[in-house]
């Protein structure tokens, strides 16, 4: 029997199939006139999928955790401070990252399912001179999306640079990194950006590379320094070859094929999309009465859902999914991990890839004895899927 089930995890999702064939491409010298095309387009790509024309962009092989580490390596040294807005798990990381690097951290936290208020983090800014504001845009432990422009924008009004992990946002939540003058917007492949796990990107504004050039301590690893990097991206920008340390050849193919198809749909189109399937999964959850880890509809993420399981359910319910042909992740957030789970709804997905996932929800639900009508929750995401603009 063929595999048909459907991957819905928050990364990695289900990517095209002509991103797949790309990895099955014969690989090339990194060298080679016909690489340097492809990686040099990648990067162009990216300012454009960034909305950042002035952007720095660095493709380096890794996970989105290698592109948090490689922007604090390169914009904090020992003894900054850095403030951490801290919505669940992954802040917990960022913060735990730059204490490596030697920053000072205070952290914001925020109750489970909310994300602090600009006037908390106003505040805050304030009150001490801070080197750089870290926030994650959606906490992928919680389905939190965090109010990421007024944010970054404070950054800039108390003289931080911002920096924004955008592994669970980048290319499907609206994120404008020129026009808001974010720092730093950070992501992996694997999720919205639809390429299979492996690759680190980040775009650094003007500001952050002058930040990093005028250090007076070396970064504290070879591998994440943009001095080794930076000559590396310009050449491929310049359409020539260099190297410094080989290349992920057929991955940065599959991003070329993959960041091409999401400038072919349209930033806004995209942003669009994700917004309506987003409220769609929403209507299908509230049919079913089930309770969501954010705690306002505002700070929901279109990227994936976060749910508490019905009273009487618990992880088995995973398996019930499973079995009717959609793979679903656990929770993830220490304090409630066994009492949620997790829908991942971003980059390919289409409206049909909802109704397969509702309903197959909604069936294992019934097996575990809901007494909720079958059909009630694709009714409700029905009704978002179809309305008209
Ligand atoms: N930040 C966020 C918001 C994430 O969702 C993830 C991965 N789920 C990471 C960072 C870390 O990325 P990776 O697993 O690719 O290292």
């Amino acid at each position: 029997m063929p595999d048909r089930d459907l991957l819905m995890i928050p990364g990695p999702i289900e990517f095209e199939p002509d991103v797949l064939r790309a990895m099955a491409d014969k690989t090339a010298s990194h060298v080679s006139p016909e690489f340097v095309e492809i990686f040099g387009r990648a990067l162009d790509r990216m300012r454009q999928v960034w909305l950042a024309p002035d952007g720095q962009p660095f493709v380096v092989a890794g996970s989105g955790t290698l592109a948090m580490e490689m922007a604090a390596a390169n914009l904090v040294q020992p003894g900054d401070r850095a403030l951490v807005i801290n919505t669940g798990y992954f802040s917990d990381r960022m913060a735990a990252i730059l204490v490596r690097h030697g920053a000072v951290v205070t952290q914001v936290p925020a109750p489970i399912g909310t994300a602090p208020a600009p006037d908390e983090i106003a505040h805050a800014l304030a009150s001490d001179s801070y080197k750089v504001l870290v926030v994650t845009h959606v906490e992928t432990s919680t389905g939190v999306r965090a109010p990421v422009e007024p944010l970054v924008r404070l950054a800039r009004q108390h003289g931080a640079l911002s920096i924004v992990d955008g592994v669970c946002s980048t290319a499907a939540e609206v994120f404008r990194q020129a026009d808001w003058d974010a720092d730093v917007f950070l992501t992996a492949s694997q999720k919205a950006i639809g390429v299979p796990p492996g690759l680190a990107l980040l775009v650094a504004s003007p500001r952050a590379m002058e930040t990093w050039r005028a250090r007076r301590t070396p970064v504290a690893s070879v591998y994440l320094d943009f001095a080794e990097w930076l000559p590396i991206m310009e050449a491929y920008m310049a359409r020539k070859p260099a190297y410094f340390a080989t290349p992920p050849v057929n991955l940065i193919y599959a991003l070329d094929v993959s960041l091409g198809q999401i400038l072919a749909e349209g930033m806004e189109a995209r942003f669009a999309r994700h917004a309506r399937i987003g409220r769609a999964f929403r209507a299908a959850w509230q049919a079913l009465d089930l309770s969501l880890v954010p705690l306002e509809e505002s700070l929901a993420a279109n990227t994936l859902s976060a749910i508490y399981y019905p009273s009487g359910a618990d992880a088995t319910l995973l398996a019930g999914i499973k079995q009717e042909g959609v793979i679903v992740a656990g929770g993830l957030h220490p304090e409630i991990r066994t009492r949620y789970f997790r829908v991942g709804h971003m980059g390919a997905i289409t409206p049909n890839d909802v109704l397969a996932t509702v309903g197959a929800v909604e069936r294992a639900l019934l097996g575990a004895g809901s007494s909720t009508p079958p059909g009630t929750a694709l009714a409700a995401a029905q009704a978002v899927l179809s309305e008209r603009e």
